[in-house]
């Protein structure tokens, strides 16, 4: 373990990742001072954190040119003047993650998890897995609690199976996890990174401090990682459903590693891209030399996690899903892949900058129509107008009853919005649940 307790640290950013740290330095006998853009009042843990650690609120000042290394929030944007000034000046700049990895125990493996999309589900099926098969794991960063919110500096635990976004691989070094998976690299938070060639760098950053004795797990049929793979420095494995030659690759309806075989109709959850996602989360167990059989049985009792293509109802015969983490493009192709015959999609939310047009194909192949709401309605338009159905409507469960208006038995109707939530919602949860809440209303009237 790495720490110094006389060592100044900043942490900017009052949220789950940065409160997790600051406890943690606090546990291992160091200092840190807290810096926040938001006033007080808007602080939950603001009591708390007053009490325990120096704070600051409302913006950040100068104080934190002080410290020797800041600990950077993944909501921060990295060009803001205080942490241009700090890089100037020297200052040691990490993320949450980097920090937790200096000071994990040494007997803890670490699996980490990135990629544009599937992250949360391969991560949790992973971590369902390694339970499954009676060892002790941890699911941390991204999904559910920080990182450092666990005793990772305390031995014990066997496995840490982190979710990591693009934001907390922006500012590593030293973060080398023994298993590294990258699932994807399709366009999403282009407001935050200047080009799409700068997040898929930031993606690949998951593999850079790893050692020849560690494993990248990475996806064969994704040129944007293949292109790139050749920087990789530690063992691959890639999984594939278009070539036989991977690692893991789709036999008939078989997902197949090393002789192994898992029906596809075995699996809970639905989709090319949830095939994918076992394939990789398979690898990661093969990875760790543990034995695939009683993997593949695990995975089978793996169940989509809410909001990610899951089954909310039907009301007279027209099923319901929630897929409100679909915030990207990519995601809602991936949902429409998903069901053997085409859906009514609810699309719109606030604006991250995506193209929408790249849809349109995906769209008159697997949609009869799509009904769209949100602060997105004026550029869906642009992309899709004449080129199917389109429903425009401002009121979110005004917009639910006309797709279900429209639907006959049988049909599916799925809410994919390619956006984020928070033109109307607290986030993508939020959404969903109001989705859910809507068609049990529906079901009340209709029924
Ligand atoms: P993340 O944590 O990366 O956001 P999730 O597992 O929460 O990923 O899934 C987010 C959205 O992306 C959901 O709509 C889900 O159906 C879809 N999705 C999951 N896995 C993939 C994948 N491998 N490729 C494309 N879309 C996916």
């Amino acid at each position: 373990m790495m720490f110094d307790a006389s060592t100044k640290y900043g942490i900017l950013g009052m949220a789950r990742s940065g409160i997790a740290a600051a406890y943690k330095i606090k546990e291992l006998g160091g200092n840190a001072f807290l810096s926040e853009v938001q006033w007080k009042d808007k602080i939950p843990a603001a009591k708390e954190l007053i009490k325990n650690f120096d704070c600051e609120f409302g913006g950040h000042t100068d104080r934190l040119l002080d410290c020797d290394v800041l600990i950077v929030s993944p909501g921060i944007p990295l060009d803001l003047p205080i942490i241009l000034k700090a890089r100037q000046k020297g200052i040691e700049l990490i993320s949450e993650i980097e920090f937790g990895f200096r000071i994990k125990a040494p007997d803890s493996t670490v699996i980490a998890v990135t990629g544009s999309n599937g992250k949360s589900t391969t991560a949790s099926m992973i971590h369902h897995i390694l339970e499954g098969m009676g060892k002790k794991s941890i699911l941390a960063g991204n999904i559910g609690d920080a990182f450092c919110s666990f005793p990772i500096h305390k031995p014990g635990i066997e496995y840490i199976v982190l979710e990591i976004s693009s934001f907390q691989l922006d500012l590593i070094q030293s973060f080398a996890p023994h298993v590294a998976v990258l699932l994807n690299i399709t366009p999403d938070h282009l407001n935050r990174y200047p080009n799409f060639e700068a997040y898929s760098l930031s993606k690949m950053r998951i593999f850079s401090a790893q050692q020849p004795e560690d494993y990248a797990i990475i996806h064969r049929d994704s040129i944007e990682i293949t292109r790139n793979a050749g920087a990789i420095c530690s063992q691959k494995l890639d999984f594939s459903i278009e070539s036989a030659e991977a690692a893991a690759f789709l036999d008939d309806k078989f997902i197949s590693i090393d002789g192994h075989k898992l029906s596809i109709y075995e699996l809970q959850i639905m989709g090319p891209h949830n095939i994918l996602n076992s394939m990789a989360a398979l690898l990661a167990i093969k990875a760790l030399q543990l034995d695939l059989k009683n993997a593949m049985k695990a995975c089978k009792s793996f169940k989509a996690l809410p909001h990610r293509l899951e089954y909310v109802d039907s009301i007279n015969g027209v099923m319901f899903y929630n897929d409100s983490k679909a915030t990207n493009c990519d995601s809602v192709r991936s949902a429409l892949e998903s069901f053997d015959k085409p859906i009514r999609v609810i699309l719109g939310g606030s604006n991250k900058g995506e193209d929408f047009s790249v849809l349109t194909n995906a769209l008159q192949k697997h949609a009869t129509k799509a009904y769209i709401t949100g602060e997105t309605q004026d550029l869906m338009r642009q992309a899709w107008l004449g080129k199917l159905p389109l429903h425009f409507e401002d009121d979110f469960k005004e917009c639910i009853r006309a797709a279900l208006d429209d639907a006959a038995m049988g049909d599916n109707i799925v809410l994919s919005p390619a956006c984020a939530s928070f033109d109307h919602f607290l986030n993508f949860e939020h959404r969903g649940e109001t989705f859910k809440a809507i068609v049990k209303e529906l079901k009340r009237e209709k029924e």
